[in-house]
């Protein structure tokens, strides 16, 4: 299979952040609807510090540009998700461990570790109206492909629209959080399509 060094990690992060940039207002656009309309502005100043860092001093490894960038999330941003997903890129560097180069099958076991990390921080499960409902089938279909990751990330990100949230903001509303998608899971459909691309 295909080797995945440290320069495709940081592509994968300069892409994920890119495509936050092109997403941000319909990110806190989702957000208004169901939260406190700052979830674009959050992943726009926690990427852009992510690209920052590990553009000026390119980590070594794949897994300490995940650990690295996931440290950038935890301190720039303030909302839900910097925690979050900061522990998911954490967790999946750590699982990565301090190998040069992985198989897509390694990210897939560390991405497993980093999505069950997210769970346990955020005491929520697929099915709450959250990031987990695009990053578990993401992680799932990973097994097949990159691209199938992100089609399931993204029909992942769709199935919230009916949910009732139960965890975060959104779960404040209640019944009034049905019939909209879950920011935190359109920016996860967003991270794995730009694993897509860089994957190409
Ligand atoms: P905040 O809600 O603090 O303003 P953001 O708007 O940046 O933070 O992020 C909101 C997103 O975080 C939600 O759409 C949801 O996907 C995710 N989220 C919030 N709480 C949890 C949780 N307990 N577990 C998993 N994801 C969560
Ligand atoms: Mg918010
Ligand atoms: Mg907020």
């Amino acid at each position: 299979g295909t080797a995945l060094d440290a320069a495709f990690f940081v592509g994968w992060m300069t892409a994920a952040a890119a495509a936050i940039d092109r997403e941000a207002e319909r990110l806190t656009e989702l957000d208004s609807a169901i939260g406190d309309a700052d979830h674009g502005t959050n992943m726009q100043r926690g990427f852009a510090a992510v690209v920052k860092v590990v553009e000026t001093e390119p980590p070594a490894t794949p897994g300490a540009v995940l650990t690295t960038a996931g440290r950038q999330l935890i301190s720039s941003v303030g909302g839900a998700s910097g925690p979050l997903y900061g522990t998911l890129l954490r967790r999946t560097g750590k699982t990565l461990g301090d190998a040069a180069q992985v198989s897509a099958e390694e990210l897939r076991a560390g991405l497993r570790a980093g999505v069950e990390a997210v769970g346990q921080l955020g005491g929520s499960a697929p099915g709450d109206k959250t990031m987990l409902d695009a990053l578990v089938p993401a992680v799932e279909a990973l097994a097949a492909s990159f691209e199938a990751a992100a089609a399931a990330a993204e029909e992942g990100a769709r199935s919230t629209v009916p949910m009732l949230a139960k965890k975060g903001r959104a779960s404040y509303l209640g019944e009034r959080s049905i019939g909209h998608q879950d920011p935190g899971a359109t920016s996860s459909a967003l991270l794995f399509a730009a694993l897509a691309e860089v994957a190409k």
